[in-house]
């Protein structure tokens, strides 16, 4: 079953190579995610739709991933009225406080991440992704080219939310209908599609790719056993490499084997931390971009709170 089956599914943008269920799309990049604001020509400056909304510990906008938070007209309404502006602002904190920064590897790298506020307000409208995802395109070619990816929040129960493939994604924030208990890492597993070019680990409709150099799903168990006998040989063999089933019939295996993940299947053991795999793909897209990055306190399964 899907991560969060019980409460939300979540689908992607998928390897051309393994459609399935509402993947449509293809990760926009295949090696440094999907980090398009180093060496294009956008400014790193937004425009005046785009207020940022939080810096942590500084940095600099061409060396950190910056992420435009966008409110559902439908849950929001306009923000330019200031009281709904506070109430979208509260839930964006939440993301960030509750989602992002209890990650242990986002958090050690906190300052590797720029957030802001959308002013002009976007839509989900439904299940199927992506052209359910309704962003403010003019505004954002207008304000917000310098963005490396942005998470239109909902309160919307039972969407499907997803990433497009192109910098996009949808994540309800709210506990709407009493069952949505982790809300919080879908937003985080959103956008560790769209910021780390991570693929999904769970089976059934989700978007699959492998990453080389980096590896976190290969294509053959012989792949994926030679990957981890020579990059985490902590994690036995005896462990990794098992087998995700996809729908449609293909089949591809886990560097990280068992261990619910962020972006695995959702369990009682569950944790929002990187695995270890997941961990190698995010040192090398973080370190393209920040110069330097730190380990995380725990690998999952383990579970981390922030300091
Ligand atoms: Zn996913």
């Amino acid at each position: 079953m899907p991560r969060f089956s019980t409460i939300l599914s979540l689908c992607f943008g998928a390897s051309a190579l393994l459609l399935a269920g509402c993947e449509t799309t293809t990760p926009s990049s295949s090696g440094g995610g999907s980090v398009s604001g180093r060496g294009d020509a956008a400014p790193f400056l937004p425009g005046s739709s785009v207020e940022p909304f939080s810096t942590p510990g500084g940095g600099t906008p061409d060396r950190v991933f910056n992420v435009v938070f966008v409110a559902d007209s439908d849950d929001y309404g306009d923000l330019g009225n200031p009281a709904n502006l506070s109430a979208f602002e509260a839930d964006v904190a939440s993301v960030i406080n509750n989602g992002f920064e209890q990650v242990s590897a986002i958090y050690r790298n906190r300052t590797s991440f720029h957030y802001y506020v959308m002013k002009e307000t976007g839509r989900v409208t439904g299940n199927n992704c992506p052209t359910s995802l309704q962003f403010p395109e003019a505004a954002i070619t207008r304000d917000a080219l310098f963005a490396d990816a942005f998470l239109i929040l909902h309160k919307k129960p039972g969407i499907r939310d997803c990433y497009n493939g192109n910098r996009r994604a949808s994540a309800g924030v709210r506990d709407v209908d009493g069952t949505l208990t982790r809300e919080y890492g879908t937003a985080v597993h959103e956008m560790a599609h769209a910021l780390f070019n991570l693929p999904d680990e769970y089976p059934g409709s989700g978007g699959y790719w492998e990453t080389a150099p980096t590896g976190v799903i290969f294509t053959t168990k012989a792949e994926c056993q030679s990957y981890v006998t020579a990059n985490i040989p902590e994690t036995p063999l005896a462990t990794a490499c098992t087998p995700l089933p996809i729908d449609g019939g293909a089949t591809m295996y886990r560097a990280d084997g068992f261990i619910y993940d962020l972006m695995a299947p959702s369990s009682a053991t569950s944790v929002d931390q990187l695995g270890r795999a997941d961990w190698l793909q995010f040192e090398r897209v973080v370190g393209d971009v920040d110069g330097s990055v730190t380990a995380p306190d725990v690998f999952a399964p383990t579970p981390w709170s922030r300091p």
